[in-house]
């Protein structure tokens, strides 16, 4: 099976509009030869000024979040159905920094992936286990787990618009790489969830990236490892030339 790649930056809590707005015009010219996805999850107020700068190029847009219900008294909040009619294309849900610092748990990962299917939106779904859960050998119960409430009702359909994040909790921000091998182990295992639940062929379609630390030295390697098809970028992709060296690692 050949999947298309996708690298995503997450620029987290970065940028204002005006610096979104600039580095997504440096960016574009380096990737415009890319074959993979390419796609920047920038913070809300950021994101007009994003799809502004990315009309006419190949680059996606996404949230970092989003709230399942369509509209209501949930102050503070922004719903998928507000983002897609913006024209966002992409979410991320369940980021290990949304699940520690912000409540999110399972469940509401899995309303918010109901939610953002319902719009229209492509998730991409962080699922990864902490340094704890590791060094006690759980890693595949987790993630494992994680993935199945996460994917909670959706169909084999809504599968193709879910791109599944592993992402290590003790690897984001860090500095501190899973190796190419530990990275491959657990897209695999997450592919053979998927296979458990969907079948194999809905499984071999489906698009796993791996996160955490992935930087312009190390990508070319995880991105050869057969079971990882692109990559979540924190801090490297507030920097244009690391994110597009990435995208040309995952262009190949
Ligand atoms: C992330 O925020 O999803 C991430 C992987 O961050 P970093 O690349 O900085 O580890």
């Amino acid at each position: 099976m050949n999947r298309r790649y996708i690298i995503a930056g997450n620029w987290k809590m970065n940028k204002t509009p005006a610096e979104a707005a600039a580095l997504i015009e440096e960016i574009k010219p380096l990737v415009s030869d890319a074959s993979c996805q390419v796609v920047v999850g920038v913070p809300f107020i950021d994101l007009p000024a994003a799809l502004e700068a990315t009309k006419g190029s190949q680059i996606g847009v996404a949230a970092q979040n989003c709230y399942w219900e369509k509209a209501g008294a949930f102050t503070g909040e922004v719903s998928a159905d507000m983002l897609r009619e913006m024209g966002v294309q992409y979410v991320i849900l369940g980021h290990s920094e949304r699940r520690t610092y912000f409540g999110d748990t399972d469940m509401t990962v899995q309303k918010r992936v109901r939610g953002a299917l319902d719009a229209g939106l492509t998730v991409i779904l962080c699922v990864g286990e902490t340094l704890e859960q590791r060094e006690q050998d759980i890693t595949g119960e987790i993630v494992a787990m994680q993935t199945k409430i996460a994917l909670g009702g959706v169909s084999v359909e809504e599968l193709s618009r879910v791109v599944i994040a592993y992402e290590p909790v003790w690897a984001i921000g860090t500095g501190r790489t899973a190796t190419a091998q530990q990275a491959n182990e657990v897209c695999a295992l997450i592919r053979s969830v998927l296979s458990g639940l969907y079948g194999p062929e809905a499984a071999d379609q489906a698009l796993i990236q791996y996160g955490g630390s992935m930087n312009a030295a190390n990508a070319a390697e995880l991105l050869a490892q057969p079971d990882v098809d692109g990559g979540l970028i924190g801090g490297a992709s507030l920097k244009a030339p690391d994110f597009a060296a990435i995208v040309a690692a995952a262009s190949r």
